[in-house]
């Protein structure tokens, strides 16, 4: 399935549907608007142009931020060159509403973790794309 920015100029194209969605409270995924879909780097396609934002109020960040230049829509985010991960977390709003129906949401406090390899605690989980999620 494909996925676009608002301004249509960055297309995501992903093989299979995520495993689960995660959608959390730290400040990156809010400010952003990031609802992470994870897929293995082999299943995603970006086209377009895009730019990136890798924290700069933290001493080790470990995701970068690609983003939409003209529109601003937060596309995907990836690990660091410090923190290489081989997991792309695609933003699945950029899908139809539909298109990920029915995969499970998780629902995490990330607020609560300080290092990449915290965990993550679960709060709920939910289906996708039943007025409950969006
Ligand atoms: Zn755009
Ligand atoms: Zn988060």
């Amino acid at each position: 399935m494909i996925g676009t920015c608002l301004c249509r100029r960055v297309k995501v194209a992903v093989v299979g549907q995520p495993g689960h969605i995660n959608i959390c409270n730290c400040a990156y995924c809010r400010k952003a608007g990031h609802a992470a879909g994870l897929f293995p780097e082999s299943a995603v396609e970006v086209c377009g142009e895009t730019r990136s934002y890798v924290r700069d109020d933290m001493a080790d960040p470990w995701m970068t931020l690609h983003f939409c230049p003209t529109c601003g829509s937060a596309t995907h985010s990836t690990g660091t060159p410090e923190h290489p991960c081989d997991v792309v977390r695609v933003n699945v709003r950029l899908f139809d509403l539909g298109a990920v129906a029915d995969v499970e949401a998780r629902f995490l406090d990330g607020d609560a973790v300080k290092s990449e390899n915290d965990p993550f605690p679960l709060i709920a989980t939910a289906k996708y794309g039943h007025g409950t999620t969006f």
